[in-house]
């Protein structure tokens, strides 16, 4: 099983930010911003390629999350990413949408 998957099988006792039946939103491990937030399908899809041709729908959700996120956080300037690939940074292959925000970020990204 997966890191997030244990994750979402609430192996470590990881405090969810936001849950549902389809959803989970919990803080990185090694925040890259003053707010860092991991938000990912229950589900295990290797990466968001996988999950958009699995269920379109379910990236919707993510982002939708995302921005009650943004709010609650109060964090009106932030940055949406999802890493594809270990070219891209991606380093854990379960899907995940990352929610950074409370400093000032670069473009273009490293
Ligand atoms: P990626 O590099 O794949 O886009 O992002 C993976 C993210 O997961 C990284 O920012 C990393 O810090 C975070 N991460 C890895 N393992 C864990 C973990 O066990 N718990 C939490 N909360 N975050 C993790
Ligand atoms: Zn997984």
């Amino acid at each position: 099983m997966c890191i997030f998957c244990k994750i979402a099988a609430n192996e470590f006792g990881t405090q969810f930010l936001f849950e549902n039946e389809n959803v989970l939103a919990f803080r990185d491990l090694d925040p890259q911003a003053p707010t860092h937030i991991l938000i990912i399908p229950r589900k295990h899809f290797e990466n968001v390629d996988e999950l958009t041709n699995s269920e379109p729908a379910l990236v919707g959700e993510l982002f939708a999350v995302a921005r009650s996120l943004a709010i609650s956080e109060g964090l009106p300037a932030h940055r949406t990413v999802f890493n594809t690939g270990a070219g891209a940074g991606q380093s854990v292959f379960h899907a995940h949408l990352h929610l950074l925000g409370g400093r000032s970020f670069a473009w273009p990204p490293g």
